[in-house]
């Protein structure tokens, strides 16, 4: 038995209670067409007790960004059932690392039956090691971020702040504008993100990203101010109009490239730094903080 086993289960607890969200839930045709609200309570299993002397946030789970995935993982729900959405944010939870257990609360608030009930809900529990025994490996996903408008680097930093546990980031890369005239340069640079969700969730994750960006830009700036765009998921082919896997412009963008080959090199075709036009793609150096 190793040192992890042996250590005794954390008895703190960190509540987040009635974390509500509309999503699609339920077997029933309308439910299938109609997002409905969904009630979150949350029981984490932390040892508090390092966070307690220290007065540290980082010496404990941030509450904030533990509600903030939740949430993210209910909205893109396509679930028919309560189990599989309550196992689904299990996961997510258990991704903090200092969460060595939960209990997920799945409630539908207004659930679809003849009887008078004023809710019906799902109530699991689960622990790190059940969770790691049980589930392969996360999901490696390289991702390619732009942006020409406004707040450029601000634009890149909301991208890899909500994109969840990036695991490699190439520097920024300053990109000479193409197509109409009076568009300013590009900032492009490409992130390596480990992830549970599906090469869909993800995707939905990186469109809602952008959308984060366009309600600021609506305000301030004009168009185009973030894209988000998969390059590959683990090693799967993917050829969907809506999801094309790996992306079908990576070969002929030394944009995308330049990045690309500081974090995974090997996924770059062979030459192609001498085949592309030399130009137009200027090392920036480490994204800001
Ligand atoms: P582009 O990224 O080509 O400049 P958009 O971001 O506006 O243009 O295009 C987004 C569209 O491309 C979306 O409808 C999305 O479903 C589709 N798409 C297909 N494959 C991918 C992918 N690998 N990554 C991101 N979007 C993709
Ligand atoms: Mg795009």
């Amino acid at each position: 038995m190793n040192s992890e086993a042996l250590r005794a289960a954390p008895t703190d607890r960190i509540e987040i209670s009635n974390l509500v969200v509309t999503a699609i839930v339920g077997a029933l045709p309308h439910e299938r067409e109609l997002a409905q609200p969904i009630r979150v309570d949350l029981s984490l299993h932390v040892d508090v007790g390092d966070a307690g002397r220290t007065d540290d946030l980082s010496d404990t789970a941030n509450y904030g960004e533990v509600a903030v995935c939740v949430a993210d993982a209910v909205r893109e729900s396509k679930d028919v059932l309560l189990e599989r959405l309550a196992e689904r944010i299990a996961e997510v939870v258990l991704a903090f690392d200092r969460v060595e257990g939960v209990d997920v609360t799945v409630t539908k608030v207004r659930p679809p039956i003849a009887e008078q009930v004023e809710s019906t809900a799902v109530r699991i529990v689960r622990r790190r090691a059940d969770f790691e025994q049980a589930t392969r490996d996360p999901h490696t996903a390289i991702v390619a971020l732009g942006s020409n408008l406004g707040d450029r680097d601000g634009y890149l930093r909301l991208a890899v702040s909500r994109l969840g546990d990036v695991v490699a980031m190439s520097q920024v890369f300053e990109t000479d504008p193409m197509g109409p005239e009076g568009q300013g340069a590009y900032l492009n640079m490409v992130v390596v993100v480990r992830t549970w969700l599906d090469p869909y969730a993800l995707l939905r994750r990186c469109q809602r990203i952008e959308s984060e960006a366009m309600r600021q830009r609506l305000v301030r700036w004009g168009p185009r101010t973030l894209d988000v765009d998969l390059l590959f998921f683990d090693d799967v082919t993917i050829d969907d109009p809506d999801l094309t896997v790996p992306h079908p412009g990576i070969g002929e963008r030394r944009f995308v490239l330049a990045p690309l080959s500081e974090v995974a090199a090997e996924r770059c075709p062979p030459g192609w730094d001498e085949r592309l036009p030399p130009s137009g793609v200027h090392p920036r150096g480490p994204l800001s903080v």
